[in-house]
């Protein structure tokens, strides 16, 4: 079992592990009337009863403020399912960058923290430009998802 673990630095505590059954989330809050702010990057799995868990616990915390940082992909796949898990359709601003592995096709893979106010909604789901910093190539998101299937619950408008 590999036990959820947080560091925290700046305002920021970082998530690291999974969320299962066994994850105390609450360990991870402050004061009520302040911000909470996850940096899930560290994420590697969520599961099923861990996404229960995490939805008891937001709806818990009701209307004060959280905000959710370098969301990976295992969080991004269960929340685009759920929005239940970010608070509910109307919590996409919460999400304040997604984390996403990012792949050169001669070079190599890495993972790329990209703010969700430079991800455009317009036509589709569209994503800044990252280029290679062997080949200067721009690179490819590496999901298994379409990106449209993935973010789309980050649009206010969906
Ligand atoms: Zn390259």
């Amino acid at each position: 079992m590999i036990d959820l673990q947080y560091k925290y630095s700046d305002g920021v505590y970082y998530l690291e592990g999974v969320i299962d059954e066994h994850a105390n989330l609450k360990t991870y809050t402050i004061a009520p009337d302040q911000v909470i702010r996850w940096n899930l990057r560290g994420i590697t799995l969520i599961n099923s009863l861990g996404i229960r868990l995490m939805v008891r616990f937001i709806k818990e915390l009701g209307d004060a403020s959280i905000e959710f940082y370098d969301c990976p992909t295992p969080f991004l796949e269960a929340a685009s399912i759920i929005p239940s898990l970010i608070g509910g359709p109307n919590s996409a601003h919460r999400v304040k960058s997604v984390y996403l592995p990012m792949r050169c096709k001669d070079h190599h893979q890495f993972n790329a923290s990209v703010p969700v106010k430079e991800i455009s909604f317009d036509d589709g789901v569209a994503m800044p430009i990252f280029d290679c910093p062997t080949c200067k190539m721009p690179l490819d998101p590496n999901l298994e998802l379409e990106l449209e299937d993935l973010l789309s619950f980050l649009s206010e408008d969906s």
